[in-house]
């Protein structure tokens, strides 16, 4: 067989030669050969010097996504994505013997060198997100692999997001090996009880990136009155709940969240309590609450990915803006705020300067008491700085 070459302009190798794993359409001179989609490729700098190795797309404008920066040792055959899936696996042993938590990210995509391939465990069954054409190629022998090195009943695909539409790729969801899941799987996450629905719900049901921080935040929760927005499936509540928060006020647009985070609440042992669930826009609400002038304990503020990539930073940081300002307002003196942002393209320290922003704005004095960021199972790959995304601050409001 003979390997694609793509020739990069001159100049463009730097990135590359740093070890980020893209390769963007502009950085290409020319491609020698005609490969396919999906198909694996060498990569040279203009002078001829071979850089890596990796898969190409054809239809996005991530060109090439690179598996390897060696030339001899590592072809993309078999025993590569068994030793690359392998890996990944081996780097959740701390979560793998925790007897308290069952249900985590076992593969990270880029940051686990498997671009495009997103992998989470729920108890026994695995759901399984392939983002790339470079994942969607080699489908079968990454599904063989999971069935292979996890005791897995069944893997469940939910490739139904908008990434996959920017590779040419078609949604795709349901069951692709071994058992069919039930819609509700039932998860321990630091020893508390979750329904996840792992057809329907967002993502690939829960957002494991918050389990650590979920469990950091309770000592800040111990208040009367909690505002938990944008509230998913009750993550934050249950937790409120166990650290014995008083009313935990939960809001998110999405009407299935409401059933769900009460259905876990029950699960928990939390039947009795007077939290609330309301179905609506968290703007709106927190407008609403602030001209009539309630305050809260503690406000937490997990909202959606405001920022998709570097074009949308500017709007998206007085998205952040103005919901934290919100927040703020809606604090008694001394209250935490508890603040996320998900969006890779927003930095922590852009992030802090628009915790600033907003400071200045309400007049509050505002400190930084703890920094947040995502699960361990979810790892930063240093040459890969994307991988960072979820930033948070747990501040005091005075
Ligand atoms: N804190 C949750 C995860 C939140 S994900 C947890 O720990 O599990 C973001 C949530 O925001 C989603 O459930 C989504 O339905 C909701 N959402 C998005 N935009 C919203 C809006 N404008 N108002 C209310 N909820 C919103």
């Amino acid at each position: 067989m003979i390997t694609t070459q793509v020739i990069l302009k001159k100049g463009r190798e730097k990135s590359v030669l740093n070890r980020h794993p893209w390769i963007f359409s502009g950085s290409i001179e020319r491609i020698e050969g005609n490969p396919e989609n999906g198909d694996v490729v060498d990569i040279w700098n203009h002078k001829a010097r071979f850089v890596a190795r990796g898969i190409i797309s054809l239809k996005s404008q991530i060109r090439v996504r690179i598996l390897t920066w060696r030339l001899y040792e590592e072809l993309i055959d078999d025993k590569f994505w068994h030793d690359r899936i392998r890996r990944a696996i081996e780097g959740r042993e701390a979560l793998e013997i925790d007897p308290a938590t069952d249900a985590f990210r076992l593969i990270h995509a880029e940051a686990d060198g498997l671009p495009g391939l997103i992998v989470d465990r729920y108890g026994t069954w695995l759901v399984a997100q392939f983002l790339s054409v470079a994942a969607e190629r080699f489908k079968p022998v990454i599904i063989n692999t999971l069935a292979e090195l996890t005791a897995s009943q069944g893997i469940y695909e939910r490739s139904d997001t908008h990434s996959r539409e920017l590779e040419g790729l078609v949604p795709v969801t349901g069951p692709i090996w071994g058992e069919v899941p039930p819609d509700l799987i039932e998860i321990e996450e630091n020893g508390f009880r979750f329904l996840v629905d792992i057809k329907a719900g967002q993502k690939t049901g829960y957002y494991l990136d918050q389990r650590e921080n979920r469990k950091r935040i309770m000592p800040y929760l111990k208040g009367n009155e909690v505002l938990n927005c944008f509230s998913f499936t009750g993550g934050f509540c249950v937790y409120a709940a166990v650290a014995n928060a008083g009313r935990v006020m939960n809001i998110d647009s999405s009407e299935m969240c409401a059933r769900l985070a009460e259905q876990n609440m029950l699960l928990n042992g939390f039947g009795h309590r007077e939290d609330i669930y309301i179905t609506a826009d968290v703007f709106e609400i927190m407008r609403a609450y602030r001209d009539q002038n309630w305050k809260f304990d503690a406000v937490i503020l997990d909202p959606p990915k405001f920022a998709h990539n570097a074009r949308q930073v500017k709007q998206a940081s007085r998205g952040y803006k103005d919901v934290n300002l919100l927040g703020m307002k809606l604090l008694k003196p001394g209250g935490a705020l508890i603040t996320f942002s998900c969006s890779g393209s927003v930095s922590e320290e852009l992030f802090q300067k628009i915790i600033f922003g907003a400071a200045v704005d309400a007049k509050r004095d505002v400190q930084i008491i703890e920094r947040l960021s995502q699960g361990t199972d979810h790892p930063v790959l240093v040459t890969f700085p994307e991988s960072a995304y979820l930033k948070g601050f747990i501040c005091r409001v005075w």
